[in-house]
């Protein structure tokens, strides 16, 4: 029986879920779901000056936001292993998935090393260190640490026992013994095959005196004993290739079976280098609380990289937009897509470079490809997410579509609100615009006369227009052929041009001034002075609403 394909993520708990770390959790997802295998995630807590507890958290919801759920690791699902610090779960059978509770099998892994002389107690103080490096400088040749060691230290400390080694007093760092007569290749599945001088490499810290491990150490102990077949990571691993070539050898032997890809990194808008603050927002939690959709995100994400090599861009059609219910369902369904066009031979040996304006574009085509159904839903769900959220930024988006929309559910019927928010949807990038142009319909507050006077008119011409303009549209509501299909986008523009069609008739064969008429028209009906046409808020509202806010201009 062939063995699962397993990838794996392994994050570090330093901050929030960077950019370029969703776009590598997506391409490891992607990999692990052509291959019918399993994708996991493991926290890598080693470095604990780096640390931030409340941070584990904040990455596992932002995954969950933008549904990349793995099948194993570390969760938010409540299992029964509960981790206090971080207050975070575990689920599969190749736990603990966090480091920091792994310890004894790093220590296992380093004493077999240091028993086959691989690894070494590095006693030199900070100054003998730095002597070493100044002396480099000068050389040019990589630095013999335990030649070093070897000079002023007994043989016997050395290669002491882990144990020993972490309680002796001199706090020493178990060192890897790579410095050989032995040139090594390594492949990288995604870059090819380079071939290393292991004399030119340096003998690195695997375990450090507070008995944690380095990633070094750490990565290769777990993703043997994790059975992972492709690890997947960021570019700036590439140098570390022959190191973990070599220790994986070392620990596991020839076949140990595990294979890499490094990703290039992703460039910011200018410049060429790593997409980082300054170039833009590469918080993923920021773009959900925008209102960034899950589906677009993951869409554009996968193009960070990868390239089908045709002209298609959306991978989810409109129809399995609109039918398949959940946002996690929706988005696997998008990785499913991809798969057969996700190749080796697709995947960029170059940079990826991050362009916001085509982010939105892919924002506002799932917005627009949504029914109005779809549309209410995601906003309901907008909404709740946003509620569960303290900071200030996320509190000014809750003020402004409260300011916008009041506290429309009460106020509106079901149906008025999803023709109104299509307004929304054929204009807005991020839900978080949401309101700006349905609130005149969800929202209307009486505009004063000022407003509705036409600039050339005075306020008695202006409301005698709109009263004339008001009983001319009374004759026709019942006469006008409006389309059937509520539920489409297309039913707004498409009632809109019909009453535009019958108005500007009538303004034209009557010889009727189209400002002095449809000014007053407009400021009525969606009491602001900007808004969408006057014919889209008739093809929304129903005659007597019309009628109702034309009654009360007129006043
Ligand atoms: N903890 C490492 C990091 O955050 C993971 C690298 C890897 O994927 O192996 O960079």
């Amino acid at each position: 029986m062939t063995p699962i394909f397993r990838t794996r993520q392994a994050p570090s708990p330093t901050g929030y879920l960077h950019l370029g770390t969703a776009r590598q959790m997506l391409f490891t997802n992607l990999f692990a779901k052509k291959n019918n295998g399993v994708w996991f995630v493991r926290l890598e807590d080693t470095d604990r000056s780096r640390l931030q507890a409340e941070s584990v958290k904040n990455l596992l919801e932002a995954m969950a936001g933008l549904s990349l759920t793995p099948d194993e690791g570390i969760t938010l699902e409540v299992t029964k292993t509960h981790n206090e610090y971080y207050d975070i779960y575990q689920k599969g059978e190749y736990g603990p998935y966090i480091q920091s509770e792994r310890l004894s099998h790093y220590h296992e892994a380093a004493q077999r090393l240091i028993s086959e002389k691989k690894a070494y107690w590095n006693f030199l103080t900070p100054e003998q260190k730095d002597e070493l490096r100044n002396f480099k400088k000068i050389t040019k040749a990589p630095i013999d640490y335990l030649k070093a060691n070897q000079d002023k230290y007994p043989e016997l400390d050395l290669f002491m026992s882990v144990d020993e080694g972490l309680a002796n007093t001199q706090k020493p760092a178990l060192m890897f013994h790579l410095q050989r007569d032995e040139t090594i290749t390594c492949l990288d599945e995604l870059l090819g095959k380079t071939t290393f001088d292991l004399n030119l490499e340096e003998d690195f810290v695997i375990l450090k005196s507070d008995g944690f491990p380095t990633y070094h150490l750490g990565f290769a102990v777990d993703d043997h004993l994790m059975k992972t077949s492709l690890i997947i990571r960021a570019q700036e691993w590439y140098p570390s290739l022959p190191k973990h070539v070599t220790i994986l050898k070392d620990l596991w032997g020839q076949d140990h079976g595990i294979k890499f890809v490094h990703l290039p990194v992703i460039l910011g808008e200018t410049g060429n280098k790593k997409m980082s603050k300054r170039d833009g927002n590469v918080n993923m939690t920021d773009y959900l609380d925008q209102g960034y959709l899950a589906e677009a995100t993951i869409n554009y994400l996968a193009f960070l990289g990868w390239n089908p090599g045709t002209e298609k861009e959306l991978y989810l059609s409109e129809d399995e937009l609109n039918t398949i219910k959940t946002k996690e369902t929706r988005v696997q369904k998008i990785i499913e897509n991809i798969i057969p066009e996700f190749t080796m031979e697709n995947i960029s040996k170059s940079s990826a470079r991050f362009n916001l304006e085509k982010l939105n574009w892919f924002n506002r085509e799932y917005i627009k490809a949504m029914n109005s159904n779809t549309f209410a839903n995601e906003v309901s769900n907008y909404l709740d997410h946003l509620a569960t959220k303290k900071e200030e930024k996320t509190q000014d988006i809750q003020t402004q579509i409260h300011q916008n929309l009041g506290d429309y559910k009460a106020n509106n019927s079901e149906e008025l609100i999803k023709l109104a928010f299509m307004l929304d949807q054929n204009r807005i990038t991020t839900l978080s615009e949401l309101g700006t142009d349905s609130k005149c319909i969800l929202n209307w507050q009486q505009p004063t006369l000022e407003d509705i006077k036409w600039k050339k008119n005075t306020i008695e011409e202006s409301l005698s227009n709109l009263k004339e303009i008001g009983d001319f549209i009374s004759s026709k509501w019942n006469t006008i052929d409006l389309p059937q299909d509520k539920s489409s986008l297309s039913y707004v523009t498409e009632a809109a041009s019909v009453w535009e069609d019958v108005i500007k008739q009538w303004l034209n064969e009557s010889d009727k001034g189209i400002g002095d008429y449809l000014w007053p028209l407009r400021v009525c009906l969606s009491g602001q002075k900007r808004s969408p046409s006057p014919f889209e808020i008739l093809g929304i509202l129903d005659q007597e609403e019309a009628k109702h806010r034309i009654d009360l201009c007129k006043k």
